[in-house]
């Protein structure tokens, strides 16, 4: 996701160039193949990067814990800033913002770290493999996407079963001072 812009940094502001990217990109939990175009655009301080990435980023699912391979489209826009001057070689001051994008002493501009930025941006955090996921049965842990497990239906909420548990302790505790009596 190298590109080199030395001879666009000595082009005219406004002038644009255009790109087809077609890379793998290492990417928080494995690499993911990155497609798309973008165009870089000199602007009077910078390279201006726009442009729509599609690629497609491994997930687990929340309800069943499956793995699947989820879709992403990343609108892409991003600013560039050189760190030397492409003529004379000498080092550029950096702007303020932090945490901007630069192009390195060797006007390399990598666009890595940004698909990676935009790539945990666009990842959902509670994935779902499909809308109505089934999920995983609370007792066997049976995938029930996959159809029902042997588990007997239970009507009861857990929560309430607990209770009746304790109700009934306390059923046998009177019991046996009644027995006392
Ligand atoms: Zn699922
Ligand atoms: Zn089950």
């Amino acid at each position: 996701m190298q590109i080199n812009v030395s001879q666009q940094l000595k082009a005219s502001i406004g002038s644009i160039r255009n790109y087809e990217l077609n890379e793998v990109v290492d990417i928080a939990n494995g690499s993911s193949l990155v497609q798309g175009k973008i165009s870089l655009m000199r602007t009077d301080r910078s390279i201006l990067v726009k442009g729509v990435l599609h690629t497609e980023v491994e997930v687990t699912c929340s309800r069943c814990l499956s793995l699947f391979s989820y879709p992403l489209t990343l609108n892409v826009e991003e600013e560039y800033f050189p760190t030397t001057d492409v003529v004379s070689g000498a080092s550029l001051p950096l702007p303020e913002e932090p945490g901007c994008f630069t192009i390195d002493e060797h006007h390399i501009l990598d666009l890595t770290e940004a698909i990676r930025q935009y790539v945990l941006l666009a990842t959902p955090m509670k994935p779902l493999c499909r809308e109505d996921c089934a999920g995983l049965c609370p007792h066997c842990g049976h995938n029930l996407n996959q159809g029902p497990c042997g588990c007997l239906p239970r009507e009861v909420d857990p929560h309430w079963s607990e209770l009746n548990k304790l109700a009934l302790a306390s059923d046998i505790v009177v019991n046996e001072q009644k027995d006392k009596e």
